[in-house]
């Protein structure tokens, strides 16, 4: 298959810095989109994969799936997107397209295997995909998104993981109106969270562990906020959730959280893949409670929120970095030093 070598970012080992290097992407199939990339997003994850803290890392690893860009170029089969469109591709790049997850428009979930936008398995040129911190991509139309025209381009790169990852469970618990809604951590995918619940109408409340965050939770849509620390402040509030979202990306005590729920009530992790501390049961028992978890979302419901976003106006807060400072904001990532996404302005790269 012919290939074209692209600029791209990338780290050659778990310890390395990113650096400069070329890819190839394949040429564009019948039923594919090439992407001029503008912008890309930069998710903890990244960092996770680039550090191999999940074990399955490939080299090098070029990461990015929170990826806006314009349609370059389109497949003779490609009918949904044309030349200079606004798109965005998120974390999936490909599944089967054939097991009842893929068929329910769940490809998240695929029993097969989701192919991941970076470090998934490469389909057509074998190895292992290269994401977003490159010039552009070359992706199935099925996995492409289109993006409203009248929102913020740049600040709409987050939608496509914190995004989505905080949406599709407040959509599949069914959040509405009225409800109350406890978000759990204030980051990249917290400030998410609050601000899809509050415009879903819920009453949101914002739980920190720090103080000095209630400001800004107010101003991202928080209509209260309660400090976890304060066992008062977590006594007044038990037995009130009708949902909690919770984005800690850290081993934590789940119980505190756990005693908030109304009965029948779910909290959903989507921040900690890891082993977590011991639940109580009788938490859990007592007042038929759920705890359960959620992986970001399929592309049916991504497109979803793009368009209720477009709807509601409803963008990520951002800081504009060039790809050359990538390696600091790895850092500031690290230590959540970031209000609340690092986009990549991928001219940096091309210039
Ligand atoms: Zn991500
Ligand atoms: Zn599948």
């Amino acid at each position: 298959m012919n290939t074209v070598e692209i600029k791209a970012y990338g780290a050659k080992s778990n310890d390395a810095d990113l650096k400069p290097l070329d890819i190839n992407r394949r040429e564009v199939l019948a039923g594919d989109v090439k992407i001029d990339i503008l912008y890309c997003g930069v998710c903890h994850s990244d960092i996770h994969q680039v550090r191999n803290d999940w074990g399955n890392s490939k080299y090098p690893v070029v990461p990015g799936h929170e990826i806006i860009g314009r349609v370059l170029e389109t497949g003779t089969d490609v009918s949904k997107f044309k030349e200079g469109d606004l798109v965005g591709v998120g974390c999936l790049v490909d599944s089967c397209q054939e097991c009842s997850s893929c068929k329910e428009g769940l490809e998240q979930y695929c029993e097969n295997g989701m192919v991941g936008t970076y470090n998934g398995k490469d389909k057509h040129l074998g190895g292992h995909t290269f994401g977003g911190y490159s010039e552009s991509v070359v992706v199935r139309e099925e996995f492409v998104l289109k993006v409203p025209e009248n929102i913020d381009a740049k600040a709409a790169a987050p939608l496509l993981c914190a995004g989505i990852t905080t949406w599709s469970p407040l959509r599949h618990w069914n959040v509405k109106k009225g409800d109350k809604v406890g978000v759990i951590g204030l980051g990249g995918l917290g400030h998410m969270g609050v601000k899809f619940a509050n415009a879903l109408g819920a009453k949101v409340v914002m739980i920190t562990t720090s103080k000095n965050k209630s400001e800004d939770a107010k101003r991202l849509g928080a209509d209260e906020v309660l400090i976890s620390k304060d066992q008062e402040q977590m006594k007044e509030h038990a037995n009130s959730f009708d949902f909690l979202l919770n984005t800690v990306p850290v081993k934590h005590d789940l119980n505190p959280y756990i005693n908030l729920l109304k009965r029948d009530a779910t909290m959903v992790l989507v921040g900690a893949i890891e082993p977590l501390e011991e639940m109580h049961g009788g938490l859990l028992i007592g007042k038929r409670r759920s705890v359960a978890g959620s992986v970001i979302g399929g592309i049916k419901e991504t497109q979803e929120m793009l368009d209720f976003c477009g709807e509601h106006n409803v963008v990520s807060d951002i800081e504009m970095i060039n790809m050359q400072d990538i390696n600091e904001a790895f850092e500031r990532v690290t230590k959540s030093d970031v209000k609340y996404r690092f986009v990549i302005d991928m001219k940096s790269l091309k210039n």
